[in-house]
C-alpha cells in the first residue's frame, strides 16, 4: 500500500483494465490520480495469480486470450510490445471439436481455414472477406465512443462495408444463419465464436461479436501474453506509476463518504454498484436506469492443473490457443437457451485454453495450467468442475488422467474475487442489440453518472466487455474535457 494524498485531481475506483486505462490517461495529462481497489491485488479481470494449486503454476483468474487488446485503439496507442509484453499469436486461433473425432480449425490464415472446411470453405471465406479487408474501420466502429465521433467512424467505414456488415448480421443473427453452409463443421466453428456473447442464439448481438472476433482471428490473431494476462496489467501499472499515479489495494468503496476529496471520480464498477455508492446523491432517473440493468446469463470458472497436453481426438485441436466445446450449432443454441432460461444444460458451452501451447514457460515442473469456463444460469451455485471435465473428456478421451487438480468457482461465487461479476454476470448486464448500441443507458453522455465530475468507466458502459481499455479511455477523455478543460489528445506512447 502506498500513502495517498487526502485530496487529489482524480480518483478511480477499481483497477481493471478500464480503470487503469482511465487512470493512466489522466496521469499522463498531468493530473494527480489515486486508484482505489477493493481486492488485495490490482488488475480486476486481467490478473494472473498463484492459486496455490501447484508450486509455481499461475492462473489467469478471468481473461486469458486477447484479440481485443491487440486490436483496440487504446492498446495500439499504448503499444504493449514496446513495453515488453509478448503477445504470442497461435497458428490456430480457435478450434471446435465435434463427436466422431472431427473438428473445425480456424487458422490465423483465412485461406488455410477455408481449405480445411471442404465444401463450406468458400462460404467461410466469403463471410469474412469484406470485414478482414476493413477490420481497422470495423474496430474503430465497434469500440468507438458512442456519442462523440460515431459519425466520423461510420463515414470512415463507408457505405459499402456497412452494407456488407449489415447483410452478414441479418444472415448470421437470425434463423437464416444456416443458409450458406452445407456441412455441420463450419456452422459449429462460427457458433463457438458467437457464443462469447453469452446469450440466446442466433441473435444480432451474438452475430456482431462473432463477426468482430472471427475477423480478428484472421487478422491480428487471438494472442496469449507470455506469462499470462497479468503481463498486460503490469505494463499498465508501470506506466501509471511512472506518471505519478498511486494504486491502493484492499480499499473497497461502499459509499461516496468512503471517497477522498477529488475534482473527478471514475468508477470501474457495475452500473448498479455505482448507483448504490451514490444513493440519493444521484439524480433519481439516472439511479433508476443504472439499477435496472438486467444481468445476463453467467460464467462459472474452472482453473486446472494438468500433467500434460489434452489428448484431443483430433490432434490439430491441440494447436489452438482457444477451444470451444458444446457440439453442433443446434446443440449450442439449445444449451445457451437453457442458460438464458435459468436451466443448467446437460451440455453447457465451455471455453478452454492451454496457455502452454503458445508459451512453454507456463509449464512448471511438468505441470501446466488449464483455463476454462462454462456458461450457466445467472447465480447458479453448482460447482462447474465436473461439467467442464466431462465436456473436454467427450472430445479428448483420457483427459481425466491428465487432470492433477481442479478448482471450480460457481457463478454464485464469481463476485468473491471481483464484485463486478455478481451472480457470474461477467458481461455486466445482458448483451442485447439495444444495450450494445449504447450502455448502460441511453443518454447524451452514457459515461456520466448524472453528478458533475462522476463517470462510469467500466465494461458496464459502451463499448462493453473485453480487455480493450476503451471505456476507461473514453471516460477519462470526457473527464479531462468537462472538469479540466483539456480537449487535446493525450499521448500514450512510451517515452524514449
Ligand atoms: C472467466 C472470465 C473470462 C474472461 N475471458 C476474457 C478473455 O479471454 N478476453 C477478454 O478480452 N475478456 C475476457 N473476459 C472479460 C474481461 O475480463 C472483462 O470484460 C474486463 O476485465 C473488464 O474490465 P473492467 O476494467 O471494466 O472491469 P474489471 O476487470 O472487472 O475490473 C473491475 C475492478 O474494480 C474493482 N471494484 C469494483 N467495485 C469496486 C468498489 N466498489 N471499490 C473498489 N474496487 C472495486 C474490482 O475489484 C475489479 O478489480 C473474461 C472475464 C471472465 C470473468
Amino acid at each position: 500500500m502506498v500513502n495517498a494524498p487526502s485530496t487529489t485531481d482524480a480518483v478511480v475506483v477499481g483497477s481493471g483494465p478500464n480503470g487503469l486505462a482511465a487512470a493512466l490517461t489522466l496521469a499522463r495529462a498531468g493530473l494527480e490520480v489515486l486508484v482505489l481497489e477493493a481486492e488485495p491485488t490490482p488488475g480486476g479481470g486481467a490478473r494472473t495469480l498463484d492459486l496455490g494449486l501447484a508450486p509455481g503454476v499461475v492462473h489467469d483468474v478471468c481473461s486469458a486470450v486477447h484479440p481485443l487488446a491487440l486490436a483496440s485503439p487504446f492498446f495500439r496507442a499504448f503499444d504493449l510490445a514496446a513495453r515488453g509484453v509478448d503477445m504470442v499469436v497461435p497458428e490456430v486461433s480457435y478450434a471446435h471439436p465435434l463427436d466422431g473425432g472431427r473438428a473445425g480449425i480456424a487458422y490465423a490464415s483465412l485461406e488455410r481455414t477455408a481449405a480445411g472446411l471442404g465444401v463450406d470453405g468458400a462460404a467461410w471465406a466469403d463471410l469474412f472477406a469484406p470485414t478482414i479487408e476493413g477490420w481497422p474501420e470495423l474496430i474503430d466502429l465497434a469500440l468507438g465512443d458512442r456519442t462523440h465521433g460515431m459519425g466520423a467512424a461510420l463515414a470512415k467505414a463507408g457505405p459499402r462495408l456497412l452494407a456488407q456488415v449489415a447483410a452478414r448480421l441479418l444472415e448470421q443473427g437470425t434463423p437464416a444463419w444456416g443458409r450458406r453452409f452445407q456441412d455441420e463443421v463450419a456452422p459449429a466453428l462460427l457458433t463457438g465464436v458467437a457464443g462469447h456473447a453469452i446469450g440466446r442464439l442466433p441473435s444480432p448481438v451474438a452475430a456482431g461479436g462473432m463477426l468482430m472476433l472471427g475477423t480478428l482471428a484472421h487478422t491480428v490473431g487471438w494472442p496469449i501474453p507470455v506469462g499470462g494476462t497479468g503481463a498486460i496489467t503490469a505494463a499498465l501499472l508501470a506506466d501509471l506509476e511512472a506518471h505519478g499515479g498511486t494504486v491502493r489495494c484492499d480499499a473497497p468503496v461502499r459509499h461516496w463518504r468512503d471517497l477522498p476529496r477529488a475534482r473527478s471520480y471514475l468508477f470501474d464498477t457495475s452500473a448498479p454498484g455505482l448507483a448504490r455508492i451514490w444513493g440519493d446523491r444521484m439524480p433519481a432517473r439516472v439511479r433508476a436506469a443504472l439499477s435496472r440493468v438486467r444481468p445476463g446469463p453467467a460464467a462459472a470458472k474452472v482453473d486446472l492443473v494438468l500433467s500434460g497436453p489434452v489428448p484431443w481426438s483430433d490432434p490439430d485441436v491441440g494447436r489452438a490457443g482457444t477451444v470451444h466445446l458444446g457440439g453442433t450449432r443446434a446443440e449450442m443454441a439449445a444449451s445457451e437457451a437453457d442458460a438464458v432460461a435459468g436451466r443448467l444444460s446437460p451440455n453447457p458451452f465451455v471455453l478452454f485454453s492451454d496457455p502452454t501451447v503458445t508459451d512453454p514457460s507456463r509449464e512448471v515442473g511438468g505441470l501446466r495450467p488449464g483455463w476454462a469456463y462454462a456458461h450457466v444460469p445467472h447465480d447458479c451455485p453448482v460447482d462447474p468442475v465436473e461439467m467442464v471435465i466431462g465436456q473436454i473428456e467427450r472430445y479428448a478421451p483420457g483427459f481425466r488422467d491428465v487432470v492433477v487438480t481442479a478448482l471450480g468457482t460457481p457463478a454464485s461465487e464469481m463476485a468473491n474475487h471481483n464484485q463486478n461479476y455478481v451472480g457470474g454476470d461477467i458481461a455486466l448486464g445482458e448483451l442485447t442489440t439495444f444495450s450494445m448500441a449504447q450502455r448502460p443507458r441511453w443518454a447524451l453522455d452514457p459515461y456520466s453518472a448524472g453528478i458533475p465530475g462522476v463517470y462510469l468507466c467500466s465494461s458496464a458502459a459502451s463499448p462493453g466487455p473485453g480487455v480493450h481499455g476503451m471505456v476507461g479511455w473514453w471516460a477519462a477523455r470526457r473527464a479531462l474535457a468537462d472538469r479540466f478543460g483539456r480537449t487535446e489528445p493525450v499521448d500514450l506512447a512510451l517515452s524514449p
